[in-house]
């Protein structure tokens, strides 16, 4: 399989995933006009996408999905809670949503998908992995914590692509509101660079090779720092960051480089 990120962060997240021709995209947070020129950028052809999975309904989620559907009348796979916010929404999806229950895993050929719940202030948010040609890629974002549904369903993984979102001193120091803090430090907000890097790490334990750090805060993170704190956290327990894996933080607006899984 091969991955890379077209956006990703609070401004916007898609992914891009390929096997032998066929292309899905995880997530449209990000008008159609960005997604079908940075497809183009990457060599894929936007017709030839097969199918668009959705994480959850939040804005940075699904930004381009009405354009998106109009245009190529692509069949959207996410859960049934998430399949009702976005009919609410728009207009003339019921005939492409494709609901599956967090947990369920479908075959969207030549990929095998497995679902799981994440916790997150959404209506039914999940996460997933994919399998194919014998590798496994799994995409964890938009995590308020990391539950043994999150840890299972990534393990074995060969690439992770792995929320890190802030650094938490950072958002208590920050000029947020409290609320807003609480929502994000909470149980159901977004996972922080220490936290990210230690479900990164028990990946790593299990084999995986390559660690994309995504969903990175504007305000309350840099690319920079994220990785920091996840080189101090793997070095500390035996890894080499720069020698036993591939570890990258995800750009925020421009596609990253490709990463085969
Ligand atoms: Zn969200
Ligand atoms: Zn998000």
């Amino acid at each position: 399989m091969e991955l890379r990120t077209l956006a990703s962060g609070s401004s916007g997240n898609c992914t891009l995933l390929s096997h032998e021709g066929a292309h899905l995209l995880i997530d449209c947070g990000i008008s159609c006009r960005r997604i079908t020129t940075s497809l183009t950028a990457c060599g894929v052809d936007p017709n030839s996408l097969s199918a668009l999975l959705i994480t959850h309904e939040h804005s940075d989620h699904i930004a381009g999905l009405a354009t998106l559907t109009k245009k190529y009348s692509l069949p959207i796979y996410t859960s049934p809670g998430t399949a009702r916010q976005l009919c609410y929404r728009m207009a003339g999806l019921d005939d492409l949503l494709r609901p599956i229950a967090p947990g369920d895993s479908f075959d969207l050929a030549p990929f095998r998908v497995t679902t799981f719940p994440t916790s997150h202030d959404a209506a039914q948010p999940m996460g997933f992995t994919f399998q194919a040609g014998g590798r496994k890629a799994a995409f964890a974002t938009d995590l308020g914590v990391v539950t043994p549904e999150v840890l299972s369903a990534v393990t074995g993984a060969h690439l992770l692509v792995c929320e890190s979102n802030h650094d938490v001193d950072w958002v208590l120091s920050g000029p947020y509101p409290y609320v807003l803090k609480r929502r994000i430090l909470g149980e159901q907000g977004h996972l922080s660079n220490e936290a990210g890097a230690r479900l990164a790490l028990s990946c790593i334990g299990q084999g995986a090779k390559t660690v994309l750090l995504a969903h990175l805060s504007a305000e309350n993170n840099t690319p920079a720092h994220a990785l920091m704190t996840a080189e101090t956290i793997l070095r500390a327990a035996g890894v080499d960051p720069l020698r036993d894996v591939t570890l990258a933080a995800a750009p925020r607006s421009e596609p990253s480089p490709l990463y085969e899984v």
